[in-house]
Protein backbone atom coordinates (compact mmCIF):
# COMPACT_ATOMS: atom_id res chain seq x y z
CA UNK A 1 0.00 0.00 0.00
CA UNK A 2 2.65 2.29 0.92
CA UNK A 3 4.39 1.38 -2.72
CA UNK A 4 4.50 4.71 -5.00
CA UNK A 5 2.32 4.39 -7.70
CA UNK A 6 4.65 7.56 -9.15
CA UNK A 7 7.98 5.39 -8.88
CA UNK A 8 9.37 4.63 -12.57
CA UNK A 9 9.82 1.13 -12.21
CA UNK A 10 6.21 1.29 -10.31
CA UNK A 11 4.06 -1.38 -12.18
CA UNK A 12 6.43 -3.22 -14.12
CA UNK A 13 5.95 -6.92 -13.73
CA UNK A 14 7.87 -8.29 -11.10
CA UNK A 15 7.89 -11.83 -12.77
CA UNK A 16 6.77 -12.10 -16.44
CA UNK A 17 4.72 -15.76 -14.93
CA UNK A 18 2.69 -13.53 -12.17
CA UNK A 19 2.04 -10.79 -14.54
CA UNK A 20 0.97 -13.18 -17.52
CA UNK A 21 -1.14 -15.30 -15.25
CA UNK A 22 -5.17 -14.00 -16.15
CA UNK A 23 -6.88 -13.53 -12.74
CA UNK A 24 -10.04 -14.95 -14.20
CA UNK A 25 -10.04 -18.14 -15.30
CA UNK A 26 -10.16 -20.17 -11.57
CA UNK A 27 -12.99 -20.84 -9.13
CA UNK A 28 -10.99 -22.79 -7.42
CA UNK A 29 -8.16 -22.89 -4.60
CA UNK A 30 -4.84 -24.73 -4.66
CA UNK A 31 -6.39 -27.47 -2.87
CA UNK A 32 -9.15 -27.98 -5.03
CA UNK A 33 -11.73 -26.60 -3.07
CA UNK A 34 -14.65 -24.42 -5.01
CA UNK A 35 -14.00 -20.69 -3.76
CA UNK A 36 -17.05 -18.55 -2.46
CA UNK A 37 -17.83 -15.82 -4.68
CA UNK A 38 -16.64 -12.29 -3.47
CA UNK A 39 -19.92 -10.84 -4.32
CA UNK A 40 -23.14 -12.70 -5.86
CA UNK A 41 -26.28 -11.33 -6.42
CA UNK A 42 -28.94 -14.43 -6.37
CA UNK A 43 -32.55 -14.52 -7.60
CA UNK A 44 -32.55 -10.79 -7.98
CA UNK A 45 -36.33 -8.99 -8.96
CA UNK A 46 -36.49 -5.24 -9.32
CA UNK A 47 -39.66 -3.86 -9.69
CA UNK A 48 -40.84 -0.45 -9.91
CA UNK A 49 -44.07 1.07 -10.31
CA UNK A 50 -43.93 3.45 -13.65
CA UNK A 51 -47.67 5.45 -14.06
CA UNK A 52 -49.23 2.39 -12.46
CA UNK A 53 -47.88 -0.15 -14.57
CA UNK A 54 -45.01 -2.76 -13.55
CA UNK A 55 -41.52 -1.73 -14.58
CA UNK A 56 -39.55 -4.38 -14.49
CA UNK A 57 -35.64 -3.72 -14.28
CA UNK A 58 -34.37 -7.42 -12.79
CA UNK A 59 -36.23 -10.27 -13.38
CA UNK A 60 -34.61 -13.96 -11.36
CA UNK A 61 -31.26 -11.89 -12.19
CA UNK A 62 -28.51 -13.01 -10.88
CA UNK A 63 -24.21 -12.35 -10.86
CA UNK A 64 -21.15 -13.55 -9.66
CA UNK A 65 -18.10 -12.73 -9.20
CA UNK A 66 -15.54 -15.09 -8.33
CA UNK A 67 -12.41 -14.81 -5.71
CA UNK A 68 -9.12 -15.29 -7.32
CA UNK A 69 -7.19 -15.52 -3.69
CA UNK A 70 -4.60 -13.17 -3.18
CA UNK A 71 -4.89 -11.47 -6.61
CA UNK A 72 -8.24 -9.32 -6.49
CA UNK A 73 -10.05 -8.56 -10.03
CA UNK A 74 -11.27 -5.79 -11.83
CA UNK A 75 -14.53 -6.32 -12.99
CA UNK A 76 -16.72 -3.93 -15.33
CA UNK A 77 -20.11 -4.06 -15.72
CA UNK A 78 -21.30 -2.05 -19.29
CA UNK A 79 -25.17 -1.96 -20.99
CA UNK A 80 -27.66 0.03 -22.41
CA UNK A 81 -28.96 3.38 -20.36
CA UNK A 82 -31.31 2.35 -18.20
CA UNK A 83 -30.47 -1.45 -17.82
CA UNK A 84 -29.40 -1.67 -14.48
CA UNK A 85 -25.50 -0.89 -13.37
CA UNK A 86 -25.78 1.53 -11.05
CA UNK A 87 -28.61 -0.44 -9.07
CA UNK A 88 -26.54 -3.31 -9.14
CA UNK A 89 -23.80 -1.22 -8.05
CA UNK A 90 -26.05 0.16 -5.26
CA UNK A 91 -26.85 -3.25 -4.01
CA UNK A 92 -23.52 -4.19 -3.33
CA UNK A 93 -22.92 -0.63 -1.63
CA UNK A 94 -26.05 -1.29 0.57
CA UNK A 95 -27.62 1.81 -0.54
CA UNK A 96 -30.48 0.30 -2.07
CA UNK A 97 -32.05 -3.23 -1.37
CA UNK A 98 -33.80 -5.25 -4.37
CA UNK A 99 -38.18 -5.87 -4.06
CA UNK A 100 -36.59 -10.03 -4.13
CA UNK A 101 -33.07 -11.50 -4.08
CA UNK A 102 -30.12 -11.89 -2.04
CA UNK A 103 -26.72 -10.53 -2.18
CA UNK A 104 -23.76 -12.49 -0.68
CA UNK A 105 -20.79 -11.45 0.46
CA UNK A 106 -18.00 -14.63 0.43
CA UNK A 107 -21.42 -16.85 0.70
CA UNK A 108 -22.53 -14.23 3.67
CA UNK A 109 -24.86 -11.53 4.20
CA UNK A 110 -23.76 -7.56 4.42
CA UNK A 111 -21.48 -7.41 7.42
CA UNK A 112 -22.97 -3.91 8.72
CA UNK A 113 -19.60 -2.56 9.91
CA UNK A 114 -17.50 -3.18 6.41
CA UNK A 115 -18.27 -0.37 4.27
CA UNK A 116 -18.58 -0.87 0.39
CA UNK A 117 -17.00 2.60 -0.57
CA UNK A 118 -18.57 4.19 -4.52
CA UNK A 119 -17.05 6.83 -6.52
CA UNK A 120 -19.45 8.79 -8.34
CA UNK A 121 -19.36 10.49 -11.56
CA UNK A 122 -20.02 14.13 -9.86
CA UNK A 123 -17.28 14.56 -7.37
CA UNK A 124 -18.85 13.69 -4.20
CA UNK A 125 -16.31 15.08 -1.95
CA UNK A 126 -16.89 17.10 1.33
CA UNK A 127 -16.21 20.63 -0.63
CA UNK A 128 -15.84 22.41 3.17
CA UNK A 129 -13.52 20.29 4.23
CA UNK A 130 -9.68 20.08 3.34
CA UNK A 131 -8.38 17.56 1.11
CA UNK A 132 -6.74 16.30 4.07
CA UNK A 133 -10.22 16.12 6.25
CA UNK A 134 -12.25 14.40 2.94
CA UNK A 135 -9.66 11.14 3.27
CA UNK A 136 -9.67 11.19 7.33
CA UNK A 137 -13.51 10.79 7.59
CA UNK A 138 -14.25 7.14 7.00
CA UNK A 139 -11.33 6.99 9.82
CA UNK A 140 -13.45 8.85 12.12
CA UNK A 141 -16.02 7.22 11.31
CA UNK A 142 -14.58 3.89 12.26
CA UNK A 143 -13.13 5.22 15.50
CA UNK A 144 -9.93 5.78 14.47
CA UNK A 145 -7.48 8.07 16.66
CA UNK A 146 -7.40 11.46 15.08
CA UNK A 147 -3.36 11.42 15.01
CA UNK A 148 -3.40 7.90 13.20
CA UNK A 149 -6.21 9.08 11.11
CA UNK A 150 -4.53 11.75 9.54
CA UNK A 151 -1.09 9.79 9.44
CA UNK A 152 -2.73 7.19 7.28
CA UNK A 153 -4.80 9.59 4.85
CA UNK A 154 -1.53 11.94 4.59
CA UNK A 155 -0.04 8.39 3.13
CA UNK A 156 -2.72 7.94 0.61
CA UNK A 157 -2.44 10.87 -0.19
CA UNK A 158 0.67 9.97 -1.04
CA UNK A 159 -0.55 7.52 -3.26
CA UNK A 160 -3.00 9.75 -4.97
CA UNK A 161 -0.22 12.56 -5.57
CA UNK A 162 -2.00 15.05 -4.03
CA UNK A 163 0.17 15.43 -0.56
CA UNK A 164 0.77 19.28 -1.70
CA UNK A 165 -2.65 19.79 -1.84
CA UNK A 166 -3.35 18.16 1.62
CA UNK A 167 -5.07 21.64 3.03
CA UNK A 168 -7.23 22.87 0.16
CA UNK A 169 -10.78 22.83 0.34
CA UNK A 170 -11.75 19.55 -2.14
CA UNK A 171 -13.74 21.35 -4.64
CA UNK A 172 -13.14 23.33 -8.03
CA UNK A 173 -11.36 25.55 -8.98
CA UNK A 174 -8.97 24.33 -6.28
CA UNK A 175 -8.63 21.55 -7.45
CA UNK A 176 -9.26 20.07 -10.97
CA UNK A 177 -11.65 17.67 -12.06
CA UNK A 178 -9.03 14.66 -12.10
CA UNK A 179 -7.70 15.77 -8.61
CA UNK A 180 -11.32 15.67 -7.23
CA UNK A 181 -11.98 12.27 -8.49
CA UNK A 182 -8.34 11.02 -6.95
CA UNK A 183 -9.60 12.50 -3.54
CA UNK A 184 -12.99 10.79 -3.79
CA UNK A 185 -10.50 7.66 -4.73
CA UNK A 186 -7.91 8.12 -1.66
CA UNK A 187 -10.67 8.20 0.76
CA UNK A 188 -12.51 5.31 -0.58
CA UNK A 189 -8.92 3.82 -0.60
CA UNK A 190 -8.04 4.67 3.16
CA UNK A 191 -9.82 2.07 4.85
CA UNK A 192 -8.25 -1.07 2.65
CA UNK A 193 -12.06 -2.10 1.38
CA UNK A 194 -11.76 -5.40 0.05
CA UNK A 195 -14.80 -4.29 -2.84
CA UNK A 196 -14.25 -0.71 -4.28
CA UNK A 197 -17.74 0.30 -7.00
CA UNK A 198 -17.61 2.84 -9.47
CA UNK A 199 -19.87 4.24 -11.23
CA UNK A 200 -18.85 5.93 -14.66
CA UNK A 201 -16.22 7.96 -12.27
CA UNK A 202 -14.42 9.47 -14.90
CA UNK A 203 -17.19 10.24 -17.21
CA UNK A 204 -17.03 14.11 -16.70
CA UNK A 205 -12.94 14.53 -17.48
CA UNK A 206 -11.41 15.69 -20.68
CA UNK A 207 -9.52 12.63 -23.27
CA UNK A 208 -6.15 13.42 -21.46
CA UNK A 209 -7.12 13.70 -18.28
CA UNK A 210 -9.69 10.45 -18.51
CA UNK A 211 -6.38 8.65 -20.18
CA UNK A 212 -4.49 9.82 -17.11
CA UNK A 213 -6.66 8.48 -14.68
CA UNK A 214 -7.42 5.38 -16.15
CA UNK A 215 -3.62 4.88 -15.97
CA UNK A 216 -3.49 5.79 -12.38
CA UNK A 217 -6.37 3.57 -11.69
CA UNK A 218 -4.48 0.24 -12.97
CA UNK A 219 -1.79 1.14 -11.19
CA UNK A 220 -3.73 1.75 -7.84
CA UNK A 221 -5.59 -1.69 -8.47
CA UNK A 222 -2.34 -3.52 -9.33
CA UNK A 223 -0.72 -1.78 -5.32
CA UNK A 224 -3.59 -3.77 -3.93
CA UNK A 225 -3.43 -6.96 -2.55
CA UNK A 226 -6.68 -8.35 -3.12
CA UNK A 227 -9.60 -5.92 -3.54
CA UNK A 228 -12.26 -6.58 -6.23
CA UNK A 229 -13.03 -3.35 -7.90
CA UNK A 230 -16.17 -3.13 -9.88
CA UNK A 231 -16.89 -0.29 -12.41
CA UNK A 232 -19.28 1.14 -14.72
CA UNK A 233 -18.48 2.73 -18.22
CA UNK A 234 -19.82 3.45 -21.22
CA UNK A 235 -16.27 3.83 -22.83
CA UNK A 236 -15.43 0.02 -24.64
CA UNK A 237 -11.55 0.92 -24.73
CA UNK A 238 -11.51 1.98 -20.85
CA UNK A 239 -13.10 -1.20 -19.86
CA UNK A 240 -10.60 -3.18 -22.34
CA UNK A 241 -7.64 -0.97 -20.76
CA UNK A 242 -8.75 -1.68 -16.91
CA UNK A 243 -10.52 -4.83 -16.54
CA UNK A 244 -10.00 -8.59 -15.86
CA UNK A 245 -13.00 -9.01 -17.39
CA UNK A 246 -16.02 -7.33 -18.77
CA UNK A 247 -19.78 -8.09 -18.09
CA UNK A 248 -22.45 -6.97 -20.95
CA UNK A 249 -25.85 -6.79 -19.72
CA UNK A 250 -28.68 -5.58 -21.94
CA UNK A 251 -31.90 -4.16 -20.52
CA UNK A 252 -35.98 -5.02 -19.96
CA UNK A 253 -35.10 -6.83 -17.89
CA UNK A 254 -31.35 -6.84 -17.95
CA UNK A 255 -29.39 -10.48 -18.44
CA UNK A 256 -25.94 -10.84 -19.29
CA UNK A 257 -25.37 -11.27 -22.92
CA UNK A 258 -21.40 -11.58 -22.46
CA UNK A 259 -18.98 -12.28 -20.15
CA UNK A 260 -15.29 -11.23 -21.27
CA UNK A 261 -12.30 -12.25 -19.79
CA UNK A 262 -9.57 -9.84 -20.84
CA UNK A 263 -5.76 -11.44 -20.84
CA UNK A 264 -3.81 -8.29 -20.82
CA UNK A 265 -0.51 -8.33 -18.37
CA UNK A 266 -1.71 -7.56 -15.27
CA UNK A 267 0.42 -4.01 -15.08
CA UNK A 268 -0.77 -1.92 -18.04
CA UNK A 269 0.39 1.37 -19.56
CA UNK A 270 0.28 2.79 -23.23
CA UNK A 271 1.71 -0.19 -24.36
CA UNK A 272 -1.21 -2.23 -23.79
CA UNK A 273 -3.72 0.13 -25.88
CA UNK A 274 -1.23 -0.33 -28.59
CA UNK A 275 -0.84 -4.53 -28.16
CA UNK A 276 -2.88 -6.34 -31.02
CA UNK A 277 -4.97 -7.89 -28.79
CA UNK A 278 -6.53 -4.54 -27.32
CA UNK A 279 -8.56 -3.96 -30.33
CA UNK A 280 -9.85 -7.04 -30.86
CA UNK A 281 -11.23 -6.86 -26.98
CA UNK A 282 -12.49 -3.57 -28.07
CA UNK A 283 -14.30 -4.67 -30.90
CA UNK A 284 -15.78 -8.05 -29.08
CA UNK A 285 -17.22 -5.60 -26.57
CA UNK A 286 -18.48 -3.18 -28.70
CA UNK A 287 -20.40 -6.43 -30.58
CA UNK A 288 -21.55 -7.55 -27.33
CA UNK A 289 -23.09 -4.00 -26.70
CA UNK A 290 -25.15 -4.08 -30.20
P1 LIG B 1 -28.19 2.36 -15.47
O1 LIG B 1 -27.23 2.72 -14.39
O2 LIG B 1 -27.88 1.06 -16.14
O3 LIG B 1 -28.34 3.46 -16.49
P2 LIG B 1 -30.12 2.35 -13.31
O4 LIG B 1 -29.63 1.21 -12.51
O5 LIG B 1 -29.85 3.71 -12.83
O6 LIG B 1 -29.64 2.17 -14.82
O7 LIG B 1 -31.70 2.22 -13.46
C1 LIG B 1 -32.32 1.04 -13.97
C2 LIG B 1 -33.76 1.31 -14.28
O8 LIG B 1 -34.48 1.51 -13.08
C3 LIG B 1 -33.98 2.55 -15.14
O9 LIG B 1 -34.93 2.24 -16.11
C4 LIG B 1 -34.51 3.57 -14.16
O10 LIG B 1 -35.40 4.45 -14.79
C5 LIG B 1 -35.23 2.71 -13.15
N1 LIG B 1 -35.26 3.29 -11.81
C6 LIG B 1 -34.19 3.47 -11.01
N2 LIG B 1 -34.57 4.00 -9.84
C7 LIG B 1 -35.90 4.16 -9.90
C8 LIG B 1 -36.90 4.66 -9.00
N3 LIG B 1 -36.56 5.08 -7.77
N4 LIG B 1 -38.19 4.66 -9.42
C9 LIG B 1 -38.53 4.21 -10.63
N5 LIG B 1 -37.65 3.73 -11.53
C10 LIG B 1 -36.36 3.70 -11.18
MG1 LIG C 1 -26.14 4.46 -14.05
Amino acid sequence: MAENVFDPNYGKPAAPETAAKPRTETTRSTNGDALVDVVALRGIDQVYDQGGKPHVVFRNFSLSIPDIPDRGQFITIMGPSGCGKSTILRYISGLQKPTAGEILFKGQPRDPHESVPMVFQQYSNFEWKSVLHNVTLPLELQGVDHREAEEKARAMLKVVGLEAHADKYAKYPNLSGGQLQRVAIARSLVVHPSILLMDEPFGALDVKTRREMQDFLRAIFEAQEDMTVILVTHSESEAVFLSDKVVVLNANPATIVADIPIHLPSARDDAARIAPEFEHYVAKVRKALS
